[in-house]
């Protein structure tokens, strides 16, 4: 694997809470400026896939390469030194200091020079340069999510995983969303993204796997998932 740059590949990961298999032995590879999108009931394991993923949980089986570097069993800071950021399904931002603030934290292992006017292209991407010295606390849901996913770009990670970014947000903060990473995918970031809305699914997936009882059960692009009888009637509700 050595001569691998694939940026993501997780291979036979595992993880159990008590009796519960959260994550069963789930293998993935995420190429280069591919958008991955994982769905699946909720308890299916996609957040703890994450967790394993970037060594915010230890794993009780299976590797992890980023890049073709083999981060299996690093502390979170080193593999997301290695270009790996996410999301937290409920954000985890600074609330008694500001946008542009939280912004600049966000960038303590990047290249502090560039910081303050890589914070200002991020608000403007995110479209929320207008709150920039407001509280992060005083922000919208909607807002919240957007800081969120703008502190992920100041690091300027390879590879980007987002739980849940959408979740509950307006439909014009939603289209920020969209056409933001869109854009960053375009500057060469790879993302795994954990999402509901099947319409923004559509929308931004390159290919989608679904999650069952912490395994994939069946993956592929939009239409073969959705033309998938046992997805439609285990998932989709049709
Ligand atoms: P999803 O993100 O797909 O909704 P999760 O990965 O959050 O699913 O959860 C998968 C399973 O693991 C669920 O049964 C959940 O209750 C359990 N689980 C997740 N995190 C923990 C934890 N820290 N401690 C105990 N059980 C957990
Ligand atoms: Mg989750």
């Amino acid at each position: 694997r050595d001569a691998d740059k694939t940026p993501l590949v997780l291979e036979g990961l595992a993880k159990s809470f008590g009796g519960v298999k959260a994550v069963d032995d789930v293998n993935l590879s995420v190429a280069s400026r591919e958008i991955v999108g994982v769905i699946g009931p909720n308890g299916s394991g996609k957040s703890t896939l994450f967790n394993l993923a970037t060594g915010t949980l230890p794993l009780d089986a299976g590797r992890v390469w980023l890049g073709g570097i083999e981060v299996t069993g690093q502390p979170a800071w080193r593999i997301a030194r290695a270009g790996i950021a996410r999301t937290f399904q409920i954000p985890s931002l600074f609330d008694n200091i500001s946008v542009r603030d939280n912004l600049l934290a966000a960038a303590v292992e990047g290249d502090w020079k560039g910081a303050p006017q890589r914070a200002t292209d991020v608000m403007e991407m995110l479209e929320i340069g207008h709150v920039r010295d407001n509280l992060a606390s005083e922000l919208s849901g909607g807002q919240q999510k957007l800081l969120e996913f703008g502190r992920v770009c100041m690091r300027d990670p390879a590879v980007v995983l987002l739980d849940e970014v959408t979740a509950g947000v307006h439909l014009n903060i939603r289209r920020i969303i969209l056409n933001a990473i869109r854009k960053v995918r375009d500057s060469g970031v790879t993302f795994l993204v954990i999402e509901h809305d099947m319409e923004m699914v559509r929308e931004i997936c390159d290919r989608i796997v679904v999650m069952d009882a912490g395994r994939v059960v069946v993956e592929g692009s939009f239409d073969e998932i959705t033309n998938n009888v046992e997805v439609q009637q285990a998932y989709l509700g049709r």
